[in-house]
């Protein structure tokens, strides 16, 4: 994988200015309390909600989440993964970002072989997981139909990002897939000159901090083979090369 300079300007002047006095835990939970309760977002309210109330037949013992998934991970994390939005009976089940569907059983094994995650697997918010330097946000925080959030939907969630990153300032962004990576694009400038997502592509933000990109671990690209273990192990261990370039 090589590296190359993205031209962007920072449009958000706050966005590394948080007062060194912010703890990131607390600031982290204050952040959460609030997405769960988030109801921006009218076509997303009612579709989590239905999905929770309808419930797939292997989940029918199951009580859902049905709200928006908060972040989860590290406070202290120097890695931030940007995913695109709740699996329906995942984490819309679950309530903790990918976590109970194949997107997760994907994902983890990969964090823990890089000593990201002090476990594989992940399965509810009460198996013990626990992250290491890492922080997994997303683009929206509530299931959208079809896996399709609209343009005002991202838009309406994009605060809870941003403030994610003021609290976390992290050294190196994992976008997984292309909404999560123009999403972080759109809130580091207007006027983006030579970002262009690909597998493996490495940008540094004029931020002096690092943007990675990776497929989607979903199915659709873990079953066809677009994404390989092997092409997302590569993908962690370049986050952690990119932490030693601080
Ligand atoms: S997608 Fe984001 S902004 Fe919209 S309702 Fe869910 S949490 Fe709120």
């Amino acid at each position: 994988m090589s590296s190359s300079k993205c031209q962007v300007q920072l449009l958000l002047k706050t966005l590394y200015l948080t007062p060194k006095y912010m703890i990131p835990h607390k600031s982290l939970n204050q952040l959460n309390s609030e997405i769960i309760v988030c109801r921006k977002c009218p076509r997303l309210v009612v579709w989590r909600e239905e999905v929770a109330r309808v419930k797939r037949r292997a989940y029918k013992d199951q009580e859902y989440w049905g709200k928006p998934v908060p972040g989860f991970g590290d406070a202290s994390a120097r890695v931030l993964v940007v995913g695109l939005a709740p699996g329906a009976h995942g984490s819309n089940r679950t309530g903790r970002a990918f976590t109970g569907d194949a997107s997760g059983e994907f994902l983890y094994p990969a964090l823990y072989r890089a000593g990201f995650a002090d476990q594989p697997t992940a399965v509810s918010r009460g198996d013990g997981l626990t992250l290491k330097d890492l922080y997994i946000a997303a683009a929206a925080r509530c299931v959208p139909p079809d896996n399709k959030p609209t343009p005002e939907e991202l838009n309406n969630c994009q605060p809870y990002l941003q403030r994610e990153m003021e609290i976390l300032k992290p050294k190196v962004i994992v976008c997984l897939g292309r909404i999560a990576f123009d999403r972080i694009v759109k809130m580091y400038s207007a006027k983006n000159r030579g970002c262009k997502f690909a597998h493996g592509a490495v940008y540094e933000l004029m931020t002096g901090h690092w943007l990675l990109c990776s497929y989607h671990p979903s199915q659709q690209n873990t079953l066809t083979g677009k994404l390989t273990v092997q092409m997302f192990d590569d993908i962690w261990v370049k986050a952690k090369e990119l932490l030693l370039n601080e």
